[in-house]
Parts: C-alpha cells; sequence; structure tokens
C-alpha cells in the first residue's frame, strides 16, 4: 500500500494508514474497440483514468468509449499501420487532451498460415501492425511522456517466446516486441518512463474465435482458456507498479509449461 510524493504520479511512498492514490491520467489504447483492448479500456476507465480508444473502424471504437465509466473519453480511427495516421492521432491527442501516461499496444493481426504458404503482403500487415505500428505508437507517446513520465504496455503473445507451428510471422512479430520493450524501458528509465510487455496465451475474443477445441483447451494447465479482462488486470498492475520495467509477464493459464 502506498501514496505518490507530492506532484510526481509515478513516485510512490509506503503509507502509514494502508491509503493507495493513484493519479488520473490520459491513457491512449491502440486496439481499445474490442478484444483485450476493450477490457484495458474498462479498467482504466474504472480506475478513473480517461482513455482515448483507438482503432481502424471509428464508429466501433466510439460504442467502446461511450460504454466506459466516466467523462470524457476519447476515440479516434487510426490505423497503426500507417505512420501518417499515427502522426495525426497524436497531434490531436496533444492539441485536445494533454500530456500522454498510458499506453497500451493491445491493436494486433494474425494471418496464420505456413511460411511456405505464406504472402507477402499478409507477412507484411501483420509486421506493420503488430511491430512496426506498436513502435511508431510509442515514439508517438514518448513525445509528451518525456517532460512528465509515464508506462507503455506493449501486448505481445505466448507463441513469441515459445514460437508455433503456423504462426512464424506473427510470432515473429510478438518475439520482435518482446526485443524492442526492454531496448526501449533501457532508453526511457532515466526520463521515469516504464515499458513492459503483457504475453498472453489463449483469449477469449475475436481473434481466437473458433479455437476453443477440446485439444487445444487440454494443452492448458488451467483448463480454459483466459477472459480479456484477466489479461486487463496484468496490464494495470505493470502500468501501476512503479518500480517495474523491461519485464514479460505470460498471462496465458501456464500454456508456456507445456509449449
Ligand atoms: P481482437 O481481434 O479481438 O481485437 C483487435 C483490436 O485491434 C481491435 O480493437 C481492432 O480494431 C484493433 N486493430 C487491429 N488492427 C489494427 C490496426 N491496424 N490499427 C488499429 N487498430 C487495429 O484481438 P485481441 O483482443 O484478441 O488481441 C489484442 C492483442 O493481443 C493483439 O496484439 C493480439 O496479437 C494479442 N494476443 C491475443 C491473444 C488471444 O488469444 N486473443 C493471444 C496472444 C496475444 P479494428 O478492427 O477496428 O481496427
Amino acid at each position: 500500500q502506498f501514496t505518490q510524493h507530492g506532484g510526481n504520479p509515478f513516485k510512490f511512498t509506503f503509507s502509514d494508514n494502508n491509503e493507495r492514490v493513484v493519479m488520473s491520467r490520459l491513457a491512449v489504447v491502440c486496439g481499445g474497440s474490442r478484444g483485450i483492448g476493450r477490457a484495458v479500456s474498462q479498467l482504466l476507465a474504472q480506475r478513473g483514468h480517461r482513455v482515448v480508444v483507438l482503432s481502424r473502424n471509428k464508429e466501433a471504437a466510439q460504442v467502446t468509449a461511450v460504454s466506459l465509466p466516466g467523462e470524457n473519453h476519447l476515440c479516434l480511427s487510426c490505423d497503426v499501420s500507417k505512420e501518417e495516421d499515427i502522426q495525426r492521432a497524436f497531434e490531436t491527442i496533444s492539441k485536445t487532451c494533454g500530456p500522454v501516461g498510458y499506453l497500451v499496444n493491445a491493436a494486433g493481426i494474425n494471418r496464420d498460415a505456413l511460411l511456405l504458404r505464406s504472402k507477402s503482403e499478409d507477412m507484411l500487415s501483420v509486421l506493420h501492425t503488430n511491430l512496426l505500428g506498436s513502435m511508431l505508437t510509442c515514439r508517438g507517446a514518448l513525445r509528451s511522456m518525456l517532460s512528465h513520465g509515464g508506462a507503455i504496455v506493449n501486448i505481445g503473445s505466448v507463441v513469441g517466446v515459445k514460437g508455433n507451428s503456423g504462426q512464424c510471422v506473427y510470432s515473429a512479430s510478438k518475439a520482435g516486441l518482446e526485443g524492442f520493450t526492454r531496448s526501449l524501458a533501457k532508453e526511457v528509465a532515466t526520463r521515469n518512463i516504464r515499458v513492459n510487455l503483457v504475453a498472453p496465451g489463449f483469449i477469449r475474443t475475436d481473434m481466437t474465435a473458433g479455437l476453443e477445441k477440446e485439444d487445444a483447451v487440454r494443452r492448458i494447465p488451467l483448463g480454459r482458456f483466459g477472459e480479456p479482462a484477466e489479461v486487463a488486470h496484468a496490464v494495470l498492475f505493470l502500468l501501476e507498479s512503479p518500480y517495474i520495467t523491461g519485464q514479460l509477464l505470460l498471462v496465458d493459464g501456464g500454456l508456456q509449461l507445456t509449449l
């Protein structure tokens, strides 16, 4: 249990009365309209943070943003595979909302196929969205975090750690995020900016629709797919943990033990 030092929301002290105070932040959630990103947006809003929901489909982002508890949440259409979209989004955010405190990179796609059958355009889409997109949004957010501090959580995958047949490109995009996260954490630590990675296993979202079959579930030690909210709790934990950076946290029901 801790309370913050005067003025700086990322310096905490333990208090005698077991009180924990976390300052309200501006949180940008890429891929916040559905699945894991949506659950993260909901949890952040419940904690009193103001959320900017980004996704390609503005209507879906808006449906999420208006459903969040609290006020002044925003939604923006932004394709993270396009640098100009990211630039525009962060310009709008800094003009209309102020400095970004939290960034969560949950936008992601898969185009699963054996490498020999993978089309180059699909490979590029996956790398541009999952890896380059996260790098560019981090760069966009860092510009406003440099003077105030902040925290970033990228969403990787257990497949990026362990590999999986039929997911070479997806796995490479997520493994790339791991190296990126650790390196960026070293680069920006002195500016009081923390960067961590949450690596989920099978989570019940649109991305895994139709995959929840008996043989898949049997491989998971906890015996079930995870819920988006269960990943969101791990994301929130890392965002709000003032002394953790450069860390990878698997949220996979123990799947890494069996792969
Ligand atoms: P969903 O397909 O349910 O949601 C993906 C989200 O990302 C949507 O909000 C989507 O909105 C957005 N998105 C996709 N492409 C782009 C883009 N180019 N630009 C902006 N937003 C985009 O996926 P999940 O919630 O399951 O996945 C979230 C993250 O977690 C991904 O990075 C995924 O790789 C990772 N993950 C998921 C696992 C799972 O089991 N579900 C396991 C391990 C990792 P829109 O379509 O409107 O753009």
